[in-house]
């Protein structure tokens, strides 16, 4: 029987436990911990997320705050936004939407977030905190897959995983966070590309696959070894307008001891994550 990782109850589960975090903070502090979300032109797929990221919050007792700045806002009003939100001691947690209009370097405004409020984990200092063992803020992404891992007890220590995709928001953080020297970790990691061959080759070699790429339905049931655990990251649309991920679903299943669905797995443990940052970030910030 194929365990299915519900993303979606384990969610509300962690979202529940963070509450309670949220509450004793503001027990102690008087006020709550806040996530300022900073949205950049009106792209519909960035709205909905932001729009989503802000009702999580609310279910916790996070404030949240939205900037919607126009689509030909100047990188220069846009760092002189953080600027402003890094100093302002009721903002915990800083979330710039991306991707960012053209005229705007997406690298210097993810490095101009001040290192304590960067939820996302995207900007240099954390990504090298994690990189030398002493993580402060996971990417929310690559926790999430950690996470719905771990707690539905499935081992990741000593385990060969694959990653297919590298970018520097799942992939290459993911792995990083994977081969960490600690509990819920110690994994062997592999990693692969669009460069990489015989994908097939490496995947099958896996004890759990994570599929990051961004293609539809590309994990068939011939990639992997009977019983793998595989989680899907991607989030694709059909011609048809239905939401899939990079794995095909209904055929691996019948091959994987555990798989996650798309939409319902990663997606809502991705948000759950940020809500979980936000709180860390509080509590570094305020004690
Ligand atoms: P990117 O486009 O930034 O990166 C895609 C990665 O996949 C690249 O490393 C690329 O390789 C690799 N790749 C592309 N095609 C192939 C292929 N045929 N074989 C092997 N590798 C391939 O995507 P993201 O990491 O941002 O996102 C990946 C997917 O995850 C998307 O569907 C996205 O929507 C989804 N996503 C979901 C989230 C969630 O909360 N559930 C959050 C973030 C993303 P190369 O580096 O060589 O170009």
């Amino acid at each position: 029987m194929t365990l299915i990782l519900d993303g979606k109850k384990l969610a509300q589960t962690m979202q529940a436990e963070i509450a309670v975090g949220v509450a004793d903070f503001v027990r102690k502090h008087g006020f709550a911990p806040g996530l300022a979300a900073v949205l950049v032109g009106e792209d519909a797929a960035s709205q909905v997320y932001v729009r989503n990221k802000r009702k999580a919050c609310e279910n916790v007792g996070i404030q949240s705050w939205l900037h919607a700045l126009p689509v030909d806002t100047t990188q220069d009003a846009l760092l002189h936004l953080i600027a402003q939100l890094n100093t302002d001691t009721n903002v915990s947690g800083i979330l710039v939407q991306l991707s960012l209009p053209r005229q705007i370097d997406e690298s210097v405004i993810v490095d101009a977030v001040a290192p304590l409020k960067d939820v996302d984990g995207f900007s240099p200092m954390s990504l090298g905190l994690m990189m030398s063992g002493q993580p402060r803020f996971f990417p929310c992404t690559p926790y999430g897959v950690q996470q719905i891992l771990v707690r539905n007890g499935i081992a990741i220590d000593g385990k060969h995983i694959v990653i297919v995709g590298r970018s520097n928001i799942v992939g290459k953080p993911l792995a990083m966070l994977l081969m960490q020297k600690a509990d819920g970790a110690n994994a062997t990691v592999t990693v692969c590309h669009s460069r990489s061959r015989d994908i097939g080759v490496l995947t099958r070699q896996a004890d759990i696959v994570v599929v990051a790429i961004g293609k539809e339905r590309f994990l068939k049931c011939d990639m992997i070894k009977p019983g793998a655990v595989v989680v899907d990251v991607g989030i694709n649309r059909t011609a048809e307008g239905k939401l899939v991920g990079d794995v095909d679903f209904d055929a691996v299943k019948k091959v994987a001891s555990a798989i996650t669905p798309v939409p319902g797995g990663i997606g809502p443990m991705t948000i759950t994550m940020l809500l979980q940052n936000t709180l860390r970030a509080a509590i570094l910030q305020h004690g």
